[in-house]
């Protein structure tokens, strides 16, 4: 069975045709900039050399005819007719309240996905414009939802509810949601399989450490608590987020800086996080150089996002009532060995020892604690795609 995976931005289409007989990755590639100049595919079939295809998209429903097309490209294609391709899944950002895991999609579906877009007006609309896409360039193939909120859904009221007015969660569903779902589903799991052991009888904290980053207690394979909140803003500090502050800073920024409700979330989105502190980057490459060329401000941001990444695991174990496993994944959880280190010293009183030469490895699973760690230490390579057709295939 063949499953297209769609994941669609403002303006990005990500996809992954994957062969679910054998987990084969037979294409994958990027649409971007879709509605504005300079648009362009980047296509690669597997065993073939990437492609890019410029032409101009106005929506996604253009970009998704073209990578179609690439699909069953006679030279860098990777299958003759499109009948080839049995399911379509789709990464969905928010099912708010109403999906606690994957759905087979159809009209009552995509109605609840708009009733949810005012909780992720960002992330859900071009979700749902890829689902219409498909369903008019590929109609009566199957389509299955995969909600980064889903895995969160676990969580006891008491790690969800916010110390706020009730009736504003009655009213407007406000209240803790968790993202990046999947990825900590798809890492727990995997976790487990190389320990050995049940995911039932594991306490596993998974640091999903990317440029959006999140943490996870999960308890017995169960999510029950995460970092990131009502919207992806909260928890961590991260590229250009900036987690937990004072919500008193909020209005008091707004005043001093004469900001309109736009004026800080921009703030708070998109200028914060260890890029506001350091001034260099919103990537953990170029801050790791200027910091070790002594760019002070550079140090402070690794210092202060390695220190609240601390911080939250020794608080999920609290949560949990102990810690089996600590994994790490994502652009710098699977690659930075240098972070690793530096989120995990200190943590030598709860069981947690990082072995310095096992740590020297990226993009690949290890268990990178001492043989002696009480809590063992991970890499694990996060798979959303793959999680997401795994659901498709299951679903259907
Ligand atoms: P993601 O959002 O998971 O794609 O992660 C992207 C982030 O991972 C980038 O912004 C980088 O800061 C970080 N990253 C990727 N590779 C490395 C690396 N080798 N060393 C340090 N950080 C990395």
């Amino acid at each position: 069975m063949n499953v297209l995976v769609i994941n669609c931005g403002s303006s990005s289409l990500k996809y992954q045709l994957i062969d679910m007989n054998n987990e084969n990755v037979l294409a994958k590639g990027l649409a971007e900039r879709i509605g504005i100049e300079g648009a362009r595919v980047k296509h690669e079939a597997l065993g073939m050399d990437k492609v890019v295809i410029e032409k101009p998209m106005t929506d996604h429903k253009d970009a998704l005819k073209i990578v179609l097309d690439a699909l069953v490209d006679t030279k860098h294609g990777a299958i003759k007719d499109l009948k080839e391709i049995n399911a379509v899944g789709h990464r969905v950002v928010h099912g708010g309240e109403k999906f606690s895991g994957s759905v087979v999609i159809d009209d009552d579906v995509i109605k609840a996905l708009e009733e949810c877009i005012e909780l992720a007006p960002l992330h859900n609309p071009p979700n749902l414009i890829g689902i219409r896409a498909c369903q008019e360039l590929m109609p009566g193939v199957p389509m299955v939802g995969v909600f980064d909120t889903a895995f969160h859904q676990t969580m006891p009221k008491s790690s969800y509810i916010y110390p706020l007015p009730y009736e504003l969660y009655e009213k407007y569903g406000i209240r803790k949601y968790g993202f990046h779902g999947t990825s900590h589903r798809f890492v727990s799991a995997r976790a487990a399989e190389i320990l050995g052991k049940d995911l039932k009888d594991l306490k596993i904290v998974t640091c999903h450490l990317g440029n959006g980053a999140s943490l996870a207690a999960v308890k017995n394979g169960e999510s029950v608590d995460t970092s990131m909140g009502f919207t992806p803003l909260e928890g961590l500090a991260m590229g250009t987020r900036c987690g937990d502050i004072d919500p008193a800073i909020v209005t008091f920024i707004m005043e001093k800086e004469g900001l309109d409700i736009d004026g800080i979330n921009n703030l708070l989105n998109k200028k914060s996080g260890v890029l506001g502190i350091s001034g260099v980057s919103s990537d953990f490459r170029d801050i790791e150089i200027a910091a070790s060329e002594g760019n002070e401000r550079a140090q402070l941001a690794l210092d202060k996002f390695n220190a609240r990444v601390k911080k939250y695991i020794a608080a999920y174990a609290a949560v949990m009532g102990g810690v089996d496993a600590v994994v790490f994944t994502a652009g710098l959880g699977e690659n930075s060995a240098s972070n690793r280190e530096a989120i995990c010293s200190g943590l030598e009183f709860m069981g947690i020892e990082i072995d310095k030469e096992k740590n020297n490895v990226r993009g690949k699973d290890a268990i990178v604690s001492t043989d002696n760690s009480k809590v063992k230490v991970l890499v694990v390579p996060t798979n959303e795609e793959l999680m997401i057709a795994k659901d498709t295939v299951e679903l259907l």
